[in-house]
């Protein structure tokens, strides 16, 4: 089971979120067959969606959309303000070493856009576009918090695999400056920066969030929330009947003509969803129907 802690520290101004995602990476690997490289680009981007969507309330969600133009292709990822978040690549079967650690920068490329895009459950979505900048996420995600949201934030996230193509340890950490912070805090952060350095190896050693905050922080922090967050996609097979409905009359008795079924799969989580030629007859009687 994989938490998120939400914390204060420097007397309420900071505000931080430390979540370890080993389980959650786990997941995206059965569920996508990834590769470590794959695996570990995907693991970050799904650990900072999950500290982000700690950041909304309710119904709230968020996606990231990264494109680097590397080979990984598109990464995508959903969150809530719940835990829940769900991500997959265009090319799973990825993988590059360097000074045998992972080359996520290869991997993900370093040439293109984040995109994130916010449903706060009103009128129309936040979106908001950065240029990657450097393809290393902690560091192109710190980017995006200066001056996507105008927040200074520390981002630090770490990931290893075994050599059986699991994950060992997963996570991440945002520390985020709140408007009343203080020239004294930003000293305080200045000095525990280093401790940031490898969160790989702060997960490796410490199984327990709190005792990494504990270093990180000087134990110096209060705790508002803990939860869980876990892999978890909503698809249904009602959602793709949507799907196939708003193809359009000509266009799925075209797919009853040629293929007599429809088969969709979930990139999310490679749910298989079939429709047999009677469930789109069906379909198609409905859709007349609802014309007239
Ligand atoms: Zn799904």
């Amino acid at each position: 089971m994989n938490n998120l802690i939400k914390a204060l520290t420097c007397g309420g101004r900071v505000r931080v979120y430390i979540t370890n995602t080993t389980d959650v990476v786990n997941e995206a690997i059965r569920l996508h067959d990834l590769w470590p490289s794959a695996a570990s680009v995907l693991g970050k981007t799904m650990t900072v969606a999950l500290m982000m969507g700690a950041m909304l309330k309710g119904e709230e969600a968020l996606t990231i959309k990264i494109d680097g133009n590397g080979p990984i292709g598109n990464v995508v990822v959903d969150s809530d303000s719940k835990g829940n978040v769900r991500g997959y690549v265009d090319h799973p079967h990825v993988h590059f070493s360097k000074k045998a650690s992972l080359d996520d920068v290869t991997t993900l490329g370093y040439n293109g856009y984040i995109d994130v895009i916010k449903d706060l459950k009103l009128k129309d979505l936040y979106s908001s576009t950065i240029p990657l900048k450097t393809g290393d996420l902690a560091k192109d995600f710190t980017y995006y918090f200066a001056s996507s949201e105008q927040t200074p934030s520390i981002v630090a996230l770490g990931s290893t695999m075994s050599e059986d193509n699991t994950c060992k340890v997963s996570g991440g950490i945002i520390i985020q400056l709140m408007p009343g912070a203080l020239e004294e805090d930003i000293v305080f952060l200045e000095s525990r920066y280093n401790l940031l350095n490898n969160f790989s190896n702060l997960l490796l050693e410490h199984s327990n969030l709190e005792d990494i905050l504990n270093l990180v922080l000087d134990g110096k922090y209060e705790i508002l929330e803990t939860k869980e967050v876990r892999f978890y996609c909503d698809c249904s097979k009602d959602k793709f009947y949507s799907g196939i409905a708003s193809l359009g009359v000509t266009e799925i008795e075209d797919i009853i003509k040629t293929d007599k079924q429809a088969e969709v799969i979930c990139h999310y989580c490679n749910s298989q969803y079939l429709f047999k030629e009677d469930e789109l007859k069906q379909l198609v009687k409905g859709l007349k129907k609802w014309k007239h």
